[in-house]
């Protein structure tokens, strides 16, 4: 992943968006960047682009793989406001 690409998700996102978003977990641990689409397939890596990018802590990374068809809208709706208010 580009570092531009890391640091611009990292300074618009800034905290775990779990956090930003007010959804309840338990928001502790080191932030990584998680995408945000499943890959295509086997062998297929999900693009590494702002867009399909979201700070996570442990928590929510593994809340939103353990249920990901009811927080991938949810993420994407929150990239999609984020860039839109950082224009
Ligand atoms: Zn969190």
């Amino acid at each position: 992943m580009p570092p531009t690409v890391r640091d611009h998700v990292r300074r618009r996102d800034r905290a775990c968006v779990f956090t930003r978003l007010g959804i309840p977990h338990l928001c502790l641990g080191r932030l990584e960047l998680d995408h945000v689409r499943a890959s295509g397939g086997l062998g297929l890596k999900s693009p590494s682009t702002p867009d399909n990018l979201v700070l996570l802590c442990p928590q929510a990374h593994l809340e939103k793989t353990l249920h990901g068809r009811r927080w991938r809208p949810v993420l994407l709706a929150w990239i999609e406001r984020a860039e839109r208010d950082a224009d």
